[in-house]
């Protein structure tokens, strides 16, 4: 049935969508509803007042997040957005699923995430690094090697988590490295971690395909959002022989049916920042989401497959770059047209896991390959993938609901064995 008015507004609610997933999967299992109520809400949730000078000499005031979902399997992980439309239910939401998210891909860690509402778009350098340091100082108590360790998201980069590694060093009186993830590699950061996200995609998609019994040489994939998950994703799944035949960004999409030339497209990226006026291509005017294709990679924001869209989704693959693309009632409409999606905590967990590898070498000091890193991520992810579809075969469900049940299992053994301390 269509949602309407409340509904629509209920349906593109992160927090709403996070939490009907872990219902829909929660009820499957046998788990005492009150360890469940546990594991459902988030540990801890800050909000801070961020004021700082412009470069005009006017003070603005700023509102950050940090939402630790989740400690009991380890330190909160994840990263930390800067968008004019960050809010709290949605941080609650990216942080809940970075718990799930941690426990699918196997790693030590719980789940965390942070914001900031902030137009990055309309704010010099300058402003960004006082807005970095004021936020990773005045939340300086709650993040640490062994307690909090944030990461990238949408519009933070490299030079964000080298500007935070920075201030919260300075606060320690000592170099604390493994207080972020994501770092240039010169400040310990991991090699292969800028192209983890997208790499694990690729991982992931060969599975599915090989599950499939499709032929990935013949596969046609359109990706929405082309920034370091969509682009490094897109690039090496051409690698793999798949013809990538639209994309999009913020600016507009573009498309070619006979397939784009990857790294022609990058270096016009490189050169124009965006894929808009790509010479091998056409402008697409329709909606990237709906493109005849088979394989589609949401790789942008939350909330793009919807009710509205499900339904003419043409792929046979949907596979999650983005956290939480596809809301609740367009699962249900994707699941009824048999179309199989690897769901975001599982697709787009190879940066988490390569963040894992980058905390592991600064608190060991000691450095791998990018072979090494590669090689691991790919044990980790076909792994992730296979350990997920045993699920789906054995009770019968799709791949979102066995990637809840394993997490949620998962999480629940922890807390059994920690106890609740009171
Ligand atoms: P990014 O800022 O590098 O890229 C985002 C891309 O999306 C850009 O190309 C932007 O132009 C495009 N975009 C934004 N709004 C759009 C719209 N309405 N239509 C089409 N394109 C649009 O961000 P990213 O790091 O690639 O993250 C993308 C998504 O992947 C987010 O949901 C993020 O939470 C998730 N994710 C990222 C990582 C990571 O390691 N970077 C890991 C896991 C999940």
């Amino acid at each position: 049935m269509p949602a309407e008015g409340a509904d629509i507004q209920k349906e593109l609610n992160p927090l709403e969508n996070a939490q009907a997933q872990f219902e829909e999967a929660a009820k499957l299992l046998e788990i005492d509803p009150g360890l469940l109520e546990i594991i459902k809400q988030p540990r801890r949730s800050t909000i801070v007042s961020l004021p700082i000078q412009m470069d005009d000499g006017s003070f603005r005031v700023f509102t950050g997040y940090r939402v630790q979902h989740s400690i009991v399997r380890g330190p909160a992980k994840g990263g930390i957005r800067y968008h004019p439309q960050v809010t709290l239910d949605e941080v609650q939401a990216l942080a809940a699923w970075m718990t799930w998210k941690c426990a699918v891909v196997n790693i030590p860690f719980g789940g965390g995430k942070g914001g900031i509402t902030c137009d990055p778009t309309k704010m010099s350098k300058g402003e960004l690094e006082k807005l970095t340091r004021r936020y990773a100082a005045d939340l300086s108590d709650l993040f640490g090697p062994d307690s909090d360790v944030p990461a990238p998201d949408v519009n933070t980069n490299e030079q964000t988590m080298a500007w935070f590694m920075d201030t919260y060093s300075m606060h320690a009186r000592r170099t604390v490295p493994g207080v972020i993830t994501g770092k240039p590699v010169r400040l310990g950061g991991s090699r292969g971690r800028r192209e983890a996200t997208g790499r694990g995609i690729q991982f992931v998609v060969r599975e599915a395909v090989k599950f499939l019994k499709m032929d990935l040489k013949k596969c046609r994939v359109a990706v929405q959002g082309f920034g370091n998950v969509g682009s490094i994703g897109a690039e090496l799944i051409a690698q793999d022989g798949a013809k990538i035949v639209a994309v999009a960004d913020v600016k507009g999409a573009i498309h070619n049916p006979a397939g784009l030339d990857m790294p022609a497209l990058l270096a016009h990226i490189k050169k124009s920042g965006s894929v808009v006026g790509f010479a091998g291509s056409q402008p697409l005017t329709t909606s990237i989401i709906e493109y005849d294709c088979d394989i589609l990679i949401p790789a942008a924001l939350e909330n793009q497959i919807t009710h509205e869209n499900a339904g003419n989704v043409k792929a046979k693959i949907v596979a999650e770059g983005a956290n939480g693309p596809t809301t609740h009632e367009a699962d249900r409409i994707l699941k009824e047209r048999g179309i199989f999606v690897i769901p975001d905590i599982l697709a787009n967990s190879g940066g988490v896991t390569v963040s894992y590898f980058e905390w592991v070498q600064n608190n060991m000091g000691f450095y791998w390959t990018e072979k090494e890193v590669n090689e691991r991520l790919e044990q980790y992810m076909v792994k992730a993938f296979n350990d997920v579809l045993e699920v789906a075969v054995e009770s019968t469900v799709e791949m979102r609901v066995a990637a809840f049940m394993l997490a949620i299992r998962r999480v629940i053994e922890v807390v059994k064995l920690r106890g609740v301390y009171a």
